[in-house]
């Protein structure tokens, strides 16, 4: 089948290409928008990546140039307007599990980091200054970890929290029964998770019930101290409310690999130009908060995963029709 890639990046290309023998696969790295649709004309599908906004006006100018078929190169489809794409007759599928280990382990560093105080002890190493006085840390064992989604990824660090020796509640309300036994992980409802966790995962997706489900009046409930970690979605947390919560001492800190506002910014190439984003700037330059650029997938694993799944889903609509990974 004759694909058009959106987005594409150094890190991605190699690996699509690897797959696609049986496809004629063509690269822009122009992200899909209402400018840029145009460019699929005369292909049937397209593949595209979490910072491609298919909305419903894109997902029409896709469908008059002849685009039917949408691959994503993500688990995650909050970009894409699922409602639109089925009335449509377009057929959308992403790749649901390609490395839920390499999200997972991406949370658990960025807890160790914070919990460590990695980023400021390598800034001391640097600076000539090998004192400690700043650098006291604090132990994961014994503490209670809530995880908020047990899916592919939540149950991943789940069990890996659980080697840790950690004190594991999560909500989700489809219940992992296996997890209950294998990580001893209790469930209990949002609120008392807040309640008595120490540290919070975001692995849930981004919907209609879960954009701000953390803000204000949830922060005001959480542990005192605790420390949030989010490398689900970043309008799953309110920016301005966690900034507002870690300045006066209600959250002691916060790992993220996304951030709300992220479409346009992340994975592009900012140097010598400003970025005019006073929410960004106070977010990644606050001290209590260690903020990767959605890189919690980037595992060559996951990479290979993502690129093998996402061709093979232009194999099976060429060959039969339809794709069991269908989202739509
Ligand atoms: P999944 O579908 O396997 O699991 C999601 C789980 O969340 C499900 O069990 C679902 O029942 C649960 N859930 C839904 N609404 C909930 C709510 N309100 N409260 C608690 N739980 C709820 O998905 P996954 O593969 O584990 O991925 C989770 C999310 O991680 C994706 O939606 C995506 O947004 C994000 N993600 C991020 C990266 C990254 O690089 N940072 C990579 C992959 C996925």
């Amino acid at each position: 089948m004759k694909a058009l890639v959106f987005s594409t990046h150094g890190f991605d290309r190699p690996f699509l290409e690897a797959a696609a023998s049986e496809h004629e696969l063509h690269f822009t790295h122009e992200p899909l928008t209402e400018e840029t649709a145009h460019l699929a004309k005369g292909f049937p599908a397209v593949l595209l990546f979490t910072s491609d906004a298919a909305s419903a006006p894109v997902l029409r100018q896709l469908h008059d140039v002849g685009v039917r078929y949408l691959s994503l190169r993500s688990a995650g489809y909050d970009h894409v307007d699922l409602a639109e794409a089925r009335a449509l007759g377009m057929r959308v599928a992403n790749v649901p599990a390609y490395s839920p280990q390499a999200v997972a382990e991406h949370a658990v560093m960025l807890l160790l980091a914070l919990s460590r105080r990695l980023v400021r002890s390598v800034q001391l190493m640097r600076s000539n200054d090998f004192r400690l006085d700043e650098l006291v840390g604090w132990e994961i064992r014994g503490k209670t970890v809530g995880v908020v989604g047990t899916g592919s990824i939540g149950s991943a660090f789940a069990r890996m929290m659980a080697g840790f020796g950690s004190r594991l509640l999560a909500t989700d309300p489809v219940k992992n029964l296996q997890l209950e036994q294998e990580a001893g992980i209790i469930y209990t409802d949002f609120d008392s998770l807040c309640a008595e966790s120490d540290v919070i995962s975001i692995h849930c997706p981004l919907t209609s019930s879960t954009r701000y489900l953390f803000a204000a009046p949830v922060f005001s409930r959480c542990k005192r101290g605790l420390v949030l970690i989010n490398t689900a979605r970043g309008a799953i947390v309110r920016t301005t409310d966690l900034l507002d919560a870690l300045d006066d001492g209600r959250l002691g800190a916060a790992g993220l690999d996304v951030y709300e506002h992220e479409r346009g910014l992340f994975f592009c190439d900012y140097s010598g130009r400003p970025i005019n984003d006073p929410l960004f700037e106070r977010l990644r330059s606050h001290p209590k908060v260690l903020l990767t650029g959605h890189q919690a997938f980037l595992t060559r694993e996951a990479l290979e995963a993502i690129a093998r799944q996402s061709v093979d889903n232009l194999t099976q609509w060429e060959q039969q029709g339809w794709c069991n990974r269908e989202i739509s």
